[in-house]
This record gives C-alpha cells, structure tokens and sequence, in this order.
C-alpha cells in the first residue's frame, strides 16, 4: 500500500477464509469448490465489511485535524454501528443521520450505536446527505471540526479498504475463480473490482441504491483514476424483491441453509441477499463446479436482530 495514504487500525487482521464443503454440497458444487471469507470477524463492534473501509476514511478524518465524525445510514446501518464504534476506538464524537423518526425502529444495530454512545439525528424523510451536511454546518458553528463520511463509507478513499482485501485473498486463494458479494452502496465490490477485474466479481444487488452499477463505476472511476464502464460490471439484480429491507423467502432458505450447513449465520439484508444470488448462478449456470468461487461474508449480524419481520420467520423454524 502506498504509505502516503491515511489509515487507521481499526480491525484484526488477516480475517480467515474458511472452507465451506457442506455448503457447497447443497448448492450443486463440489466440496473443495466454495469458501468464505470471514470479514464478519474483523474484531471491531459486531463487525462486518465497513471496518475496512473506515480504517482509510477515518484515517482520512484524523488527518484533517477532525474532532467529529458525521455519517449517515438507514435506522439498521451496519456502517453507522460501525462508524460509532470507530469514533470510539479512535477518541472522536461520533453523530449518526439516520432515515426516518425514533420509535419506528429499535433493537440491533440501534442498541449498539446506544452504548457505543453515538448522537442520533433522525433526517425523517429529508435528504440524509443534505442533512448530514447540515449536521456538519451546525457543528462548525460551534467551534468543531467534523468530517462527514459518505453513505455506507463508499468514497474513492473507503473503497481502497476492498482493494486491499482482494490483495489478501490473492494471497489465500491465489487460484480463486470469483468472488461473490452484496451490493448496497458499491464500495466494497468496486474495491473488489480494482484488484481483481470485473470477470472475478459477481455483485448481488440489495436495493440499496438506484444504479449500483452506475455507483460501483463511479467509486471505480475515483479509486482507479480512469474513466470506468458499468456495462463490464456483473451484478445480479434478481434478489432485491420488493426492495432493500425487504424479506425474500430465497434469503430466508439462504439463511437456514447457511447455518444449517456451516453454523455460519447470514443477515436478512446483504449477506443473505449475496447467498440467493449465487444459489441462482449456480441453479443458472452462471456459476459451475470445479472453481474456487469465495462468497465474501461481509457482517451484518447486529442487523438480523434489528428485523422483526426476519427474528419472527427464524423463531417459527423452533420445532
Ligand atoms: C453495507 C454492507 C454491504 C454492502 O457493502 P457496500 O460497500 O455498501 O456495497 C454488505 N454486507 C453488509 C453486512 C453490509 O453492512
């Protein structure tokens, strides 16, 4: 890595990359065929994907002399646990921007940014960067100095922390075929796509965004520094059902089977989405035996216990 760029140590690592032989059996895959990468065990607050990207963006922050950090997300956002506890680990204020009104959503990841001691401002249904920016303004008002990181962390900076993680598989996996991963904000699969190129890439959109493609070239553009065409990218839009948040009866299966098979428990939003997705490729061809596909496990764990709608359906399995 260049050591001219800010980071900021925020996770363990290597995280494992782990065989997942039962798995890949009630897919249609051989044993040896799939493998997960455990960024759900990164060692920060729950973990989860967004570690590494706030290990450049608050690097970044730090750098620029800020004393608070701003970020936005939806009531459930894993990156707005995250970034809480980041601010924690590091020494600074942490305010949170989050869809919606307070009540309407409780437990998971909110109780987290509770005891992570996180202020929360609920946007309603204004613009949550444009509030974020007045969050900002507010504060420099009063004498602060806040850096503001972009929804889901997702920068040109953010995504550098994905790079760095294709680097790591190359090293455990040099012969992999494919990574699989969910798609919300694009920079983990951009940062993915800048090491690996986009044949090695298979993004699950989970409706997170309007163009993920659109989103994951742009962040591209930025990290890569030449321009980037969202047609190369492979991202499957047949998971997204009736939008982010939404449960879908194919995660459902994807996330019994997941735990069933490995004891690796799958959220109901990303991860759970990311195994739909490559059950489909494989059911489609898309994906066949005999490659080292890796289905990156990006966290997500807080987030199954914040959705109602999911704990119901997972207690309704209790014989
Ligand atoms: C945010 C998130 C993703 C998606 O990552 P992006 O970089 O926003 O596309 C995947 N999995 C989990 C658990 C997440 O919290």
């Amino acid at each position: 890595m260049d050591a001219a760029v800010p980071h900021v140590l925020l996770g363990t690592w290597p995280t494992p990359l782990e065989p997942a032989p039962r798995l890949a059996r009630a897919l249609g895959l051989a044993d040896e065929d799939l493998w997960l990468k455990r960024d759900d065990l990164v060692g920060l607050a729950g973990g989860g994907n967004k570690v590494r990207k706030l290990e450049f963006t608050v690097g970044a922050a730090l750098d620029d002399g800020a004393d608070v950090l701003v970020t936005t997300g939806a009531a459930q956002s894993n990156h707005a646990r995250l970034t809480a506890a980041a601010g924690a680990r590091v020494g600074l204020d942490v305010v949170l921007v989050l869809a919606g009104s307070a009540g309407a959503a409780s437990s998971g990841n909110l109780a987290l940014d509770g005891l992570l001691g996180a202020r929360v401002v609920w946007a309603g249904d204004a613009d949550l960067e444009a509030t974020a920016l007045s969050v900002a303004d507010d504060l420099r008002a009063q004498g602060r100095t806040p850096a503001v990181i972009p929804f889901g962390g997702s920068s040109a900076v953010g995504a550098r922390g994905y790079a760095r993680c294709a680097a790591e598989l190359l090293e455990q996996a040099p012969d992999l075929v494919r990574v699989v991963t969910a798609v919300g904000s694009g920079g983990t699969m951009a940062g993915l796509v800048a090491v690996l190129g986009p044949a090695r890439v298979l993004g699950v959109d989970c409706g997170a965004v309007t163009d993920p493609a659109a989103e994951v070239a742009r962040l591209l553009t930025g990290l890569t520094g030449t321009p980037y065409d969202p047609a190369v990218l492979r991202i499957r839009r047949d998971q997204v059902g009736e939008g982010y948040g939404a449960l879908t009866e194919p995660v459902l299966d994807a996330l019994s089977t997941a735990a069933r098979a490995e004891g690796v428990v799958l959220d109901p939003v990303y991860t759970g989405r990311a195994l739909a997705g490559l059950t489909a490729a494989v059911a489609d061809g898309d994906v066949v035996p005999g490659e080292r596909t890796v289905l990156l496990h990006s966290g997500g764990l807080p987030g199954l216990f914040g959705h109602a709608a999911a704990v119901a359906r997972a207690e309704s399995l209790l014989e």
